[in-house]
C-alpha cells in the first residue's frame, strides 16, 4: 500500500500543505471538521507578508486572490498621546509591497479550489477528528464520518486543527500565557481613502490597527476584556464616535462598521513534541497576538517547510525520530522569533507604566531615523527567519 500523509484540519494551514504535497506527487488525506463551502463567508482579515505571497504564487493559487487582496505599501505606526511616529515603506525596502491583507473566507476558497483539481489528496469535509493517538509505529486518527466512527493510521500525522478542538494527546505539551485582552475585529468605513496604507497605533487600552481591505478597513482594537465588553456593547454611532476619539484623525471620520465579533488574546506555544509520527503545525503549534501580524505567516511557512521535508526523504523515514528533530530544528527559530517579537511588542506597548511611555514614543522617533533597523524589521516581517 502505498503510504499516505494525514492531515488533520483543513484551514489554511492544513490546506496549504496538502496543496504543496499535492505538487509534489505525495499522497495525502485531509480530514475538515466543516462542510465544504462553510468558511467561504469568514470576513475575517489575514495579514499576509510578502513572503506568504511567494508560497502561494509557487502554488500556483495567487493569480486567483490577487484581485481580492489588498497591498499594504506603508505601514504607519504610531503612539497615543506622543508625537514619536515611523513609516515603513515597500518602495524604500525593493518590495512591490509590504504585505497584503486577505480574506479568510477567499483564500480558504481558493486553496480548496486548487485541491479539487488534482487526485492525490483525498479531502474528506465533515470529518471531525475525535481522538489521536500516537504510537512506535505509527499515529491513529479517530474520526466521525456520516455518524460513523471510522480510523486511519500513517506513519505521518500532520494536526492543523487551530489548536481549539482536540486536548490531550501524549507527547504534546502546550504553555499558554492569556493576555487578559480580547480584540474586537470588524470592517469600518472611513472618509478619507485609505491610500494602501496600514496604521499600528499603540494606546493605553492596548494595540489598535487599521489595515487597508478593499475600500474600508478592517479594523483590530484590542484592550482589557472589560474594556472591550464596554466598546462592544455601544451602538454603531456611539462606537464609531469613540473609535474616532481612539484611533485620532489619520483617516478622517469613521462613516460606518460592519459586524463586529472579539476574540481572547493569548500566546501559546508547544514544548518540544515528542509523540512519534505526529508533526504539529499552524495556530495548533503556536498562537499570536495579532499586533505584528505574524501568527498566520508562520504557520504558512510550518506548511510549507514540513512539504519540503517529508518531499525530501523516503517514506519509511517519515515520522521517524530524525525527521522529526530535523523538522522541529528547522522551525525552531522562525516561531521563537515571531513569539518574542510579538510578545516583546505587547509588552512594551500595551501599558502605562509612568516613563514607558516616553521610551516607547523615543524608540519610534529613532526608528525612523535607522536605515538598517527598518530595514531588519521589514525582512522579519515579510520572510520570517529567512529574511
Ligand atoms: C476569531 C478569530 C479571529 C481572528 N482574526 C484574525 C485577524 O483579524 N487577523 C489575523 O491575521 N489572524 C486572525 N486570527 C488568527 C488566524 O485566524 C490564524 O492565524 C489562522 O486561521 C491559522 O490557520 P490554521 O489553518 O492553523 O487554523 P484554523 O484557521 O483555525 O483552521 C483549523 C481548521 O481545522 C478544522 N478543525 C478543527 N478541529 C478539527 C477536528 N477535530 N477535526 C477535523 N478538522 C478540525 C477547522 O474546522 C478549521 O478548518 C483570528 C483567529 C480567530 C480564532
Amino acid at each position: 500500500m502505498t503510504e499516505s500523509v494525514i492531515i488533520v484540519g483543513g484551514g489554511p494551514v492544513g490546506a496549504t500543505l496538502a496543496l504543496t504535497l499535492q505538487h509534489k506527487g505525495i499522497a495525502a488525506t485531509m480530514l475538515e471538521a466543516r462542510a465544504k463551502g462553510a468558511a467561504y463567508q469568514d470576513q475575517r482579515a489575514l495579514a499576509l507578508s510578502y513572503g506568504s505571497r511567494a508560497i502561494l504564487e509557487e502554488l500556483g493559487v495567487w493569480a486567483k486572490l490577487d484581485a481580492q487582496a489588498t497591498a499594504i505599501n506603508t505601514i504607519h505606526i504610531s503612539q497615543r498621546g506622543s508625537f514619536g511616529r515611523s513609516l515603513l515603506k515597500a518602495q524604500d525596502h525593493d518590495l512591490p509591497a509590504l504585505g497584503y491583507v486577505l480574506s479568510y473566507g477567499a483564500l480558504t476558497k481558493a486553496l480548496d479550489d486548487a485541491l479539487a483539481n488534482f487526485k492525490a489528496v483525498n479531502v474528506i469535509y465533515k470529518a471531525e477528528a475525535t481522538h489521536i493517538e500516537p504510537s512506535a509505529e505509527v499515529a491513529t486518527v479517530m474520526f466521525n464520518h456520516d455518524s460513523i466512527l471510522q480510523r486511519l493510521s500513517s506513519s505521518l500525522l500532520v494536526l492543523a486543527d487551530g489548536g481549539r478542538s482536540l486536548g490531550d494527546i501524549p507527547g504534546i505539551l502546550r504553555d499558554t500565557k492569556m493576555y487578559g485582552h480580547d480584540a474586537l475585529v470588524t470592517k469600518v468605513k472611513c472618509e478619507l481613502p485609505h491610500g494602501n496604507i496600514a496604521y499600528e497605533r499603540f494606546t493605553p487600552m492596548g494595540p489598535v490597527a487599521l489595515l487597508p481591505n478593499g475600500e474600508e478597513f478592517s479594523l483590530v482594537w484590542t484592550g482589557k476584556q472589560a474594556e472591550v465588553a464596554e466598546v462592544m456593547a455601544l451602538d454603531d454611532a456611539e462606537f464609531l464616535s469613540q473609535l474616532h476619539q481612539h484611533f485620532g484623525d489619520r483617516v478622517g471620520r469613521f462613516l460606518g462598521v460592519g459586524k463586529r465579533l472579539t476574540f481572547p488574546l493569548k500566546l501559546s506555544y508547544l514544548n518540544p513534541v515528542t509523540a512519534p509520527h505526529l508533526v504539529v503545525i499552524g495556530n495548533a503549534a503556536q498562537t499570536m497576538h495579532p499586533v505584528a501580524g505574524q501568527g498566520f505567516n508562520v504557520g504558512l511557512r510550518d506548511a510549507y517547510e514540513l512539504a519540503q521535508q517529508i518531499a525530501s526523504i523516503m517514506p519509511e523515514a517519515w515520522g521517524q525520530d530524525a525527521m522529526m528533530r530535523a523538522y522541529q530544528q528547522g522551525r525552531k527559530t522562525d516561531t521563537k522569533r515571531g513569539l518574542m517579537f510579538t510578545d516583546f511588542l505587547v509588552n512594551l506597548f500595551s501599558n502605562d507604566i509612568v516613563g514607558v511611555s516616553g521610551l516607547r514614543g523615543m524608540s519610534l522617533g529613532m526608528l525612523d531615523l535607522l536605515k538598517p533597523v527598518k530595514s531588519r524589521l521589514v525582512r522579519k516581517m515579510s520572510f520570517g527567519s529567512r529574511g
